[in-house]
């Protein structure tokens, strides 16, 4: 499986480089590669990755072009009748982005956490939880699989906030993986100081992923305790200010929301510069204070995918696994049919993949990482997506 078609540098303006996919045009920024017009790229969250040779490049072109029509075909088949709420989104995604879905790989290197929030199965109060970190050696390995083996061309290094991890480890880390892998690295591990986002930054670091799980102020604060709304939203702010590809988004069906409150998160999400919405339901945990809470319904969170769609239909909008435990067989593929435009797989070494256990039956956690890669791949094809890069 490959998660990024390159394409054909048609245009530089400084860091803003226009690239060509078989006709079709996507702007990415430039901030690693030295490029002249007519070089091929691969392009990843709007980033340029890396400059691939020309001869492997045409040889890749040549075998994805009847593929790539065939997806585009399917694509418009499935969007040509649209009726019903999912299908007029997935009729405006189609419009707007094209068939293009973002495929990223995640690692989930920390299951330990300060935090307390009520929702999370990793919280600090969880006793019955077997805790692991991930050794540099272990990320770096675990990174160099997913990008040099599987091809992922964007990774998110996910963690609980765990302070184990200070500057200069991560820093390491992403010395480290950056040394042996072009790829788009995206940070997920909380609310830490600015000083540590810099010099991730300074480090090649590209993307933050950071929900603000919920616009509402009191629900916020009683389901984090000791935290504080406006000051993970000014986190966010700054690390937009700071260079950073935003991804946020929230939880969708905790206890107490309701449907205007999900729409004042879709139009935060927004407005916090999110270059991927990340958003989807909350799967209540046996060993969390919200043990009892009811789950979601599919058509809840299905619907704000879709409502998000229908908003912002530029949006590049994740299908979280969470939607697969609502629906073990099709959740992953009604997301995308309601308006749904990338997927994160798990690329986390599977000894510790069950023990990242934020929500109980996590998907993906059940079969290997190739199964789980097949899996994606024939799901993409049998929907008309392909893997090229959504551009800025
Ligand atoms: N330390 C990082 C990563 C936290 S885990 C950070 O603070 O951003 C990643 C996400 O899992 C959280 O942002 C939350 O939205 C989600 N999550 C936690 N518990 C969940 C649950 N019970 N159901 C669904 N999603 C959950």
């Amino acid at each position: 499986m490959c998660y990024a078609i390159p394409g054909v540098v048609v245009e530089i303006r400084d860091k803003l480089v226009t690239i060509d996919y078989f006709g079709e045009r996507k702007l990415a920024r430039n901030d690693f590669c030295k490029l002249a017009i007519g070089d091929y790229v691969l392009a990843q969250g709007g980033f340029i990755i890396e400059r691939v040779e020309e001869t492997k490049a045409k040889a890749v072109l040549s075998d994805w072009k009847e593929l790539f029509n065939e997806l585009q075909e399917t694509d418009m088949r499935l969007t040509s009748e649209a009726k019903t709420l999912y299908q007029l989104a997935n009729k405006t995604r189609h419009e707007h982005t094209g068939n293009s879905c973002c495929v990223h790989g995640i690692i989930n290197f920390s299951n330990y956490c300060v935090k307390d929030c009520l929702y999370c199965g990793i919280r600090n109060s969880n006793d019955n939880l077997i805790r692991y970190r991930m050794s540099v050696d272990e990320i770096v390995e675990a990174s160099d699989m997913a990008v040099n083996k599987y091809n992922f061309k964007a990774l998110v290094l996910q963690s609980g906030e765990d302070m184990w991890y200070n500057d200069e480890i991560l820093m390491d880390i992403i010395d480290k993986v950056r040394s042996r892998c072009n790829v788009l690295l995206i940070m997920s591990i909380g609310e830490r100081d600015l000083s540590t986002y810099k010099l991730l930054y300074e480090r090649g670091a590209r993307g933050i992923l950071l929900r603000f799980e919920t616009s509402k102020e009191d629900l916020y604060s009683s389901l984090k305790p000791g935290s504080n709304l406006k000051k993970r939203i000014e986190l966010i702010e700054e690390l937009h200010r700071m260079g950073y590809l935003i991804m946020t988004g929230f939880l969708v069906g905790l206890p107490g929301q309701t449907e205007e409150d999900i729409l004042r998160d879709i139009h935060l999400t927004n407005k916090l510069h999110s270059e991927m919405f990340s958003f989807g339901p909350f799967i209540s945990h046996k060993d969390t204070p919200l043990k009892d809470a009811s789950l979601p319904s599919l058509d809840m969170a299905l619907t704000s995918i879709a409502r998000a769609r229908m908003l912002y239909p530029d949006a590049r909008i994740l299908v979280t696994t969470a939607l697969e435990t609502l629906d073990k067989f099709e959740g992953a593929k009604k997301g995308l049919l309601a308006g749904g435009n990338s997927l994160m797989i798990d690329m986390t070494p599977v000894k510790y993949q069950k023990l990242y256990s934020i929500y109980p039956e996590k998907k993906g956690t059940e079969s290997s990482i190739e199964e789980r890669i097949e899996e994606v791949t024939k799901l993409l094809e049998s929907i008309g997506r392909a893997p090229t890069d959504l551009g800025l």
